[in-house]
């Protein structure tokens, strides 16, 4: 039977007939004359493709850094989660079967550290990076893991400064790298001259010392010339991570995001400053993107960085994936970034219900 969604509203097109069935689109287009089960939503709910959060922390084995993936999956709209590097080699087996059993869909970044976040140190240690253990994993799991994770900041690398990054470039293969920046060493003009096109720098607007500016604010050099050789930025909110005055300076030197996540897990999920998806989104309003810009950048971009043409798309073949939300108007909203700083909006983004697959959630 054919799922028809009427006349959907999108951030960026004109509105279009829905059509699923066995789990994906099989019809996009103006008025569909086919019969289905059909349904319309109200005139102010926006359909996109379903968000894809690329940094989270969904393998729920290791606290602090942890969360149950449904969790932080399709209940706050977000319909894949990538697991960036809570799992390593050693776990990967078992983090599969659990993400079998998950509604939303999952997917790694593996840690380049076999014991994955087990320790918050899992880079101090050059033994426990094994080119064996991860080829061994990619080979196993060749479409759920996604890319590589390398932690590179000071309290994970302890005394290897630049050595971990160098092990995981020689053993990543075809796949990207996902690279957490943070205090050095290792100083961050070394992380970015590693990095090539594919590869990911996440949190990337982080207030530390040691980001990806200047003091004046101005965009590294080394980071224009990663961005030419095509290295992308993710947000990675994070506890810690995410400043809205480094944000809007970014902005102001056309230093643009590729893609948003909220390196989500239990406690900045409960107690802030992340929340959820929906939130980070509505930040990046906040910061003056467009509504279409940042759905892409939880849609299509992540996808295209996972090397994914099946989702992050509403295209004929994709699977039916999609998130339904409304941009709600009210007096005003308060949002917090990592370091305490407050921005108001008189609207935010709600999510309302997922397609997974075809199959319907309401939240
Ligand atoms: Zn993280």
């Amino acid at each position: 039977m054919k799922q028809i969604i009427r006349k959907a509203r999108f951030v960026d097109d004109k509105p279009k007939d829905i059509v699923m069935a066995d789990g994906k689109f099989v019809a996009i287009v103006e008025n569909y004359a086919g019969e289905g089960e059909e349904v319309t939503f109200e005139d102010d709910v926006y359909i996109s493709s379903g968000w894809i959060d690329l940094h989270t922390h969904a393998f729920p084995s290791f606290p602090p850094y942890c969360a149950e993936p449904d969790e932080i999956g399709y209940k706050t709209g977000v319909t894949t989660v990538v697991d960036a590097g809570t799992c390593g080699a050693d776990h990967i087996e078992a983090f599969y079967q659990l993400a079998n059993k998950s509604i939303t869909r999952i997917f790694s970044f593996l840690n380049i550290s076999r014991v994955g976040l087990s320790r918050t140190d899992e880079l101090s240690d050059l033994s426990l990076i094994s080119a064996s253990a991860i080829e061994h994993a990619l080979d196993s799991y060749p479409r759920f893991i996604v890319g590589l994770k390398a932690r590179m900041s000071a309290s994970v690398v302890g005394t290897n400064n630049i050595q971990p990054l160098l092990m995981a470039k020689a053993i990543q293969q075809q796949k990207p790298l996902m690279v957490h920046i943070g205090s050095a060493p290792p100083c961050i003009d070394a992380i970015l001259h590693e990095l090539r096109e594919g590869d990911i720098i996440t949190h990337c607007y982080n207030g530390k010392a040691n980001n990806l500016f200047t003091e004046e604010g101005k965009p590294l050099l080394s980071l224009q010339a990663a961005r030419d050789r095509g290295v992308a930025l993710d947000i990675g909110h994070g506890t810690e991570s995410f400043s809205f005055e480094v944000a809007e300076q970014a902005l102001r030197e056309h230093v643009q995001f590729d893609t948003i996540s909220t390196d989500i897990y239990e406690r900045n999920k409960q107690q802030g400053p992340v929340y959820d998806m929906a939130s980070t989104l509505t930040k990046c309003l906040a910061l003056g993107c467009s509504l279409k810009t940042v759905i892409q950048a939880v849609t299509e971009a992540p996808a295209r960085l996972m090397g994914r043409d099946d989702i992050g798309t509403i295209k004929v073949g994709a699977k039916a994936d999609l998130t339904l939300f409304k941009l709600e108007r009210g007096r005003s909203y308060s949002w917090i970034d990592s370091h305490g700083a407050i921005r108001q909006t008189t609207y935010h983004i709600k999510p309302l219900a997922v397609y997974i697959g075809g199959n319907y959630f309401e939240l």
